[in-house]
């Protein structure tokens, strides 16, 4: 017996299959074109269950844990928002849809919350009871593992950290607000800000970046290589970070916050003032604590398929992971 994790990311679907002591049994990846809409994007999520079948042969596949980016019921298995998907996502039944074409029961399940059930399992998070998880990429997603279980909330949605508003006045959010954490310091705030410097005469950066809209990567790289201009970007994007998690913290007290995510690769660039932030503004838990450990995500884009995969042994009608 297997279950499959597959994660639907916004440019790559990721699959493991996980035996039920938890090993990981295959992998296998395909491009998502998500820009070829939901049926075209159905058919590879198909594909790639078929394929895991086939690899497992003849043991069985009890389930599949779908890790989705954006909104979805998690009760009914309807998608509420796919930010970076095509609008005949929205108010469809994916769940049923990939159960019925796949002949797997499914389960759906946030691609942040999943990596969050990811780490606890087989990541950073394992040693602590409580803990936040946040992951900075195109957008900024999040999960909580309050008393070692995987936090939902009424509808699944708990753990949004990148929609807590910080500036009132702020840039446009995707999600229809202004001024949230993902607004301020994701992967495409970072890209426009640096576009937005460029724009006002920082050749320096241009010219270290390779180009005038650099990826977050490039920026990244640019700081590394001197660009005093692309480090401040960095420096900016960990503050509101640290921040927003110093919100999280002082609502839930969490033992440790696990960080991962595309742009978190850029590590101590954005780590450093991030840290820095978490600490000046979380006074009342750092003196006799030494502070919240913020830890760099071990399981980098592995850890929303394997947290799905979990998902799914725990829909199981004999769980094998509990
Ligand atoms: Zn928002």
């Amino acid at each position: 017996m297997a279950t499959l994790g597959v994660d639907l990311g916004g440019t790559e679907i990721k699959a493991v299959a996980l035996g039920e002591d938890g090993a990981m049994l295959w992998r296998g990846h395909r491009a998502t074109g998500a820009a070829e809409g939901r049926d075209a994007v159905l058919g590879r999520l198909a594909a790639i269950v078929d394929e895991a079948r086939a690899a497992l042969a003849p043991l069985s596949l009890e389930g599949a844990g779908f890790a989705v980016p954006g909104v979805i019921d998690t009760e009914t298995g309807v998608v509420e928002l796919l930010t970076n998907f095509t609008r005949d996502w929205d108010g469809f039944n994916v769940g049923r849809a990939i159960g019925e074409s796949t002949g797997v029961p499914a389960v759906l399940i946030n691609d942040v919350r999943a990596a969050t059930l990811g780490e606890a399992l087989f990541g950073a998070g394992k040693p602590y009871r409580h803990f936040a998880c946040v992951a900075i990429g195109t957008g900024i997603g999040g999960g909580l593992v309050l008393n070692g279980e995987l936090y939902s909330g009424g509808r699944g949605a708990a753990g949004e950290i990148g929609h807590q508003t910080l500036q009132p006045d702020g840039p446009s959010c995707n999600c229809g607000n202004t001024g949230c954490l993902e607004a301020l310091a994701s992967g495409r705030a970072i890209a426009r800000d640096a576009a937005e410097a460029i724009r006002n005469g920082d050749s320096q950066l241009e010219r270290l970046a390779g180009s005038p809209a650099p990826t977050p990567a490039a920026v990244a790289r640019a700081a590394l290589a001197g660009s005093e201009g692309a480090r401040r970007i960095y420096e900016r994007a960990g503050r509101w970070i640290g921040l927003a998690l110093a919100n999280v913290v002082c609502i839930l007290n969490p033992d440790a916050i696990v960080v991962g995510g595309g742009v978190a690769a850029a590590g101590e660039l954005l780590l450093a003032p991030l840290r820095d932030e978490l600490a000046r503004r979380t006074i009342v838990f750092a003196p006799h604590r030494g502070g919240v450990p913020v830890l760099a995500s071990p399981l980098g884009t592995d850890a929303g398929a394997l947290g799905a995969a979990a998902r799914a042994a725990q829909m199981a009608p004999e769980a094998a992971l509990s």
